[in-house]
């Protein structure tokens, strides 16, 4: 081979494995190979990097592979489950902060032919979208970490600040590339960074998954952009694919939390509480042993298991299968019913029960187990919360209204299995946790399920 073309060959090839690898991404069955097809990808792209003409400096390219590879390796593989969202948070701005600095490095080390429109505009794009995603991805882990509050944070003018700030970046874009010193970009890179911060500080709750999926498309937008700016056909490619995915996750989630996007970014989902109204009812939780749990269990004909985040943290996925399994042996029918916000990331269900090896063919979308609830004998409810909390359906006070639920209130018995009395992600009452047709069993998952295994061996 040419080695002239040696990067161009790397880089169709690596745009390949990208665009198989994600395809291969859309099932639980196959995305651990497209995983590993896209990282070769990434390395190919990598590697393809080193053989472009004009390419130096190896030593320190390798020391600062070295810095970011070691933290990021460390990371990805002590990461808890449950934290995984912060995780995806913080890779995301490192990828907004390599557009803006890659951006930043092509305008001041490019001749006059840069400050032409057809260069300038990618450029200033990578830079001004680089920021955003930098300093937003940042602000949401550390909501996500508990690093700052998770909640709303609003003050007086924020809106029209906001609109001030994005007026400024758009007609300092325009007047950079005709202005006399190349250091003006840093005009609309400081105020898009603080964009990034004053955008993401007042979203909060059940919208934070919203946004870091909004930021993971800005991201590849962002990458996508700076690849025009450096003629870098492979960062085309792989960033529009993140762009497209993260903006039809978006989409996907937007819908499954019934919220629009212009409500998530400038609504305010996580305000300080007080809109809900009160739960109805006589407040009082009615508490069930393990041992009647069982009973209840062992002799139904169907049983639908609910889980949400709780289960995950508790790490209860092996056990809830086991129970499955001595159930089925009991000739009860046994579903899972998953929502597609329960936990703390997309599929985050999905992903837990499968490891638990949970046949895929258990688990069932919310539209497709709703209408099954009212036949079931019992709903056990494993560590969710606002996944089946009524007054998403009911309260228009209330900051999940119109979010769709699973309807596990229609079940003939609700049992809760949750340590106290927690609120779950948004922070409200639950008013199924004390609907008379439910139960609460308190304990950790883990330790719970574990009591249930041992009292339906018993029966
Ligand atoms: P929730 O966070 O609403 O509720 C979890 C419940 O689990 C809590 O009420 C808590 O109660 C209980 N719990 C916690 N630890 C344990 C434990 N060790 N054992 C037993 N129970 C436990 O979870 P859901 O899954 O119902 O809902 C997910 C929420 O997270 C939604 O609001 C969603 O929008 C949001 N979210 C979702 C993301 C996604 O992409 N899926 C990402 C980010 C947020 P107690 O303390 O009393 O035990």
């Amino acid at each position: 081979m040419n080695p002239a073309t040696a990067p161009e060959a790397a880089g169709l090839i690596a745009s390949l494995l990208f665009i198989f690898g994600l395809k291969r991404l859309s099932s639980p069955r196959t995305a651990r190979s497209g995983n590993m097809l896209a990282a070769i990808g990434m390395a190919l792209a990598l590697g393809g990097a080193f053989l472009l003409p004009g390419m130096g400096h190896f030593g320190l390219i390798f020391l600062a592979i070295a810095l970011g590879a070691a933290p990021g390796w460390l990371l990805a593989k002590r990461v808890k489950m449950t934290a995984m969202p912060q995780m995806v948070s913080l890779f995301n701005g490192m990828g907004g902060a390599c557009a803006l600095f890659i951006s930043l490095g092509e305008w001041a080390g490019g001749g006059a032919d840069e400050r032409a429109w057809g260069r300038a505009l990618p450029t200033m794009l990578g830079v001004v979208l680089g920021s955003i995603s930098f300093t937003g991805s940042l602000v949401a882990f550390g909501k996500l970490q508990g690093l700052m509050p998770e909640k709303s944070l609003r003050w007086p003018g924020q809106k029209l600040g906001n609109a001030l700030v994005v007026i400024v970046i758009v007609v300092s874009c325009a007047i950079v590339p005709s202005s006399g010193s190349k250091m003006w970009i840093l005009i609309p890179a400081a105020c898009a960074l603080w964009l990034g911060v004053a955008q993401v500080l007042p979203i909060g709750g059940a919208d934070m998954p919203v946004v870091i999926s909004v930021l993971n498309s800005c991201t590849g937008l962002a990458a996508a952009v700076t690849g025009f700016a450096m003629g870098n056909m492979s960062m085309i490619i792989a960033g529009t694919l993140v762009g497209a995915a993260g903006s039809l996750l978006t989409v996907l989630m937007c819908k499954a939390m019934n919220r629009s996007l212009a409500k998530v970014i400038f609504g305010s989902f996580g305000a300080p509480a007080g809109a809900a109204a009160a739960v109805q009812g006589d407040h009082v939780m009615r508490e069930i042993a393990a041992s009647e749990c069982a009973i209840m269990m062992g002799y139904a004909r169907k049983v639908i298991i609910i889980p949400g985040y709780g289960l995950a943290v508790a790490q209860g996925q092996h056990l809830a299968q086991e129970l499955d399994e001595l159930l089925e042996k009991r000739g009860v029918e046994v579903k899972y019913a998953i929502h597609p916000v329960a936990g703390r990331m997309p599929g985050h269900m999905n992903v837990l029960l499968a490891e638990a090896d949970v046949p895929y063919t258990k688990l069932f979308d919310m539209e497709e187990i709703n209408p099954e609830f009212s036949q079931a004998d019992v709903a056990i409810i494993i560590g969710a919360n606002d996944v089946v909390n009524p007054a998403a359906r009911t309260d228009p006070a209330s900051p999940i209204y119109g979010m769709p639920i699973l309807d596990a209130d229609q079940a003939r018995n609700v049992i809760v299995i949750k340590r106290g009395r927690g609120a779950g992600f948004a922070g409200i009452e639950n008013g199924l946790f004390f609907n008379p047709r439910t139960r609460m069993l308190f304990g950790d998952a883990k330790k719970v399920l574990q009591d249930l295994v041992t009292e339906v061996k018993a029966l």
